[in-house]
């Protein structure tokens, strides 16, 4: 197969990674070594992969290598949304369509349940709560999504609160929408901290090796990758590297790497806090596709996110991160206008990998090499659980949340560069424009 054509690049930027205690020096692989499995990359589908293998095949030596830190790539960059139901499902009451719709939400709930355990039974410290998420409104428009979004949830059977008026000014502490629907079952937490906690408690045959690229890959089996200052042989590998697939030869013209952006304040003084009221803590996911995400975070802090860009770069900087923190700050103004003072600390970029069908990466890809990626946006809890259910695979443990992902279609092809990257800059900002106010 040869060089890894597509790289991660890591930045010292990413606040949740930035708040927490500084982490130990990397131990990255040196010299040769041999493994009986090789996760490459440690989100969220490579870490549940790794617990999982780790799990079901006691003897074995699994090696999960990671390009950066652990907590630093797109995982421990993310909102923090483990999401059980996705933003914007739009059944149309067909009866084959809602019950796609229960196995995805039968999916992400199974996976969210993976996590939850790893949480409770390691006692992870990284705020978890089962708070739910309030999909919020600002403009008619916006409205009007809720109401398709709660017609869809009725047909499927899921619960929903709406709320307006005081209920709503109760519930954030602001008057800035106009409408929200909270759905109960989403779990928000301190996403680098969930992932450094659930690296830490691997079972005791997987072995970390961090700030270890992988760079070379001779296709086999047995494969031999090679990294910067070492190499591992292996019979079976696993690609759970998501954006960077393509740089290994597979779906090279299928995916669509994007970046988005999160800012974070510093913490809010007590005052400060008392000034908006309502809960310590809440999670506020756009009614519009593009709007902005929002989190009242445990230590006082806010945290923002929104704008899409196309990059093949995992972290760009520079000029678009200047107009994502732009935009950012209009965002937290408009909704805090009494916090206006406050400073961001942090403004970073994540790199995510989405399919123009939305149909994911999941299984065999080639002999003794598998892949699980592109979950579009909900890759906390889609990413565990499509981690846990391809080691399953391949540990031949079959069920029907396994034939669920078997029977879903792969991504399909696009447009060559430069081609795709301007018609997704040209989405992005048709979304934005329409977006107005929930921006
Ligand atoms: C700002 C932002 C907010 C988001 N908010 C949410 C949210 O609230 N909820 C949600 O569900 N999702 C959210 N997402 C999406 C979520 O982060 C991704 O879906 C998720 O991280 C995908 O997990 P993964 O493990 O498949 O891939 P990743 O997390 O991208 O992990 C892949 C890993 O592979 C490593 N890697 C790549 N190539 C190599 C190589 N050659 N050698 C070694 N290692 C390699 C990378 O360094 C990376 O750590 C957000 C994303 C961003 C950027």
């Amino acid at each position: 197969m040869g060089a890894v054509t597509l790289l991660p690049r890591t930045r010292r930027d990413n606040g949740w990674f930035e708040t927490l205690p500084e982490v130990l020096p990397a131990a990255p692989l040196v010299g040769p070594t041999e493994a009986d499995v090789v996760v490459v990359g440690a989100g969220f589908t490579g870490l549940a992969a790794a617990r999982r293998l780790g799990e079901l095949r006691p003897d074995a030596r699994v090696l999960l290598l990671e390009a950066g830190r652990i907590g630093n790539g797109a995982a421990g960059r993310s909102s923090g949304f483990g999401i059980d139901h996705a933003h914007n499902i739009r059944s149309e009451g067909f009866a084959e369509a809602v019950e796609f719709e229960k196995q995805q939400i039968a999916l992400n709930r199974a996976g969210l349940a993976y996590l939850n355990d790893a949480v409770t039974s390691h006692d992870i410290d990284c705020d978890w709560i089962w708070g739910g998420k309030t999909h919020a409104a600002c403009t008619d428009r916006g409205s009007t999504e809720l109401e398709h979004f709660a017609a869809t949830l009725d047909r499927i059977g899921e619960p929903y609160e709406v709320l307006e008026g005081d209920a709503l000014v109760d519930r954030l502490g602001i008057d800035h929408y106009v409408r929200g629907l909270h759905t109960p079952g989403t779990a928000l937490m301190q996403p680098a901290a969930l992932c450094r906690g659930l690296a830490t408690s691997l079972p005791a045959n997987v072995v970390v090796h961090e700030e270890t690229t992988v760079t070379w890959l001779d296709a086999g089996p047995p494969h031999e990758l090679w990294t910067d200052r070492g190499s591992v042989r292996t019979p079976e590998l696993l690609l759970a590297n998501n954006g960077f697939l393509s740089g290994f030869g597979f779906y090279r013209h299928h995916l669509i790497p994007v970046v988005t952006w999160g800012s974070m304040t510093r913490p809010l003084t007590d005052g400060e806090s008392a000034s908006i009221g309502g809960p310590r803590t809440w999670g506020v996911i756009p009614a519009a596709p593009s709007g902005t995400t929002v989190r009242r975070l445990s230590d006082g802090r806010i945290l923002i996110r929104n704008v899409y860009s196309y990059s093949r770069h995992s972290l760009a900087g520079g000029r678009r991160r200047q107009r994502a923190g732009r935009a950012h700050r209009r965002a937290f103004e408009a909704r805090f206008p009494g916090l206006v003072h406050v400073p961001f600390e942090y403004t970073w970029g994540g790199p995510l990998s989405m399919a123009r069908n939305g149909e994911p990466v999941f299984g065999r890809l080639v002999d003794g090499i598998f892949a699980a990626g592109v979950h579009n946006g909900t890759g906390l809890s889609r990413g565990t659980i499509c981690g846990k259910l391809v080691a399953e695979m391949m540990c031949s443990e079959g069920s029907d949340l396994l034939d669920a992902m078997l029977a879903r279609g792969r991504p399909n092809r696009n447009v060559p560069d430069p081609v795709l990257g301007w018609g997704v800059d040209l989405y992005a900002q048709r979304l934005r424009l329409r977006s107005g106010r929930e921006m």
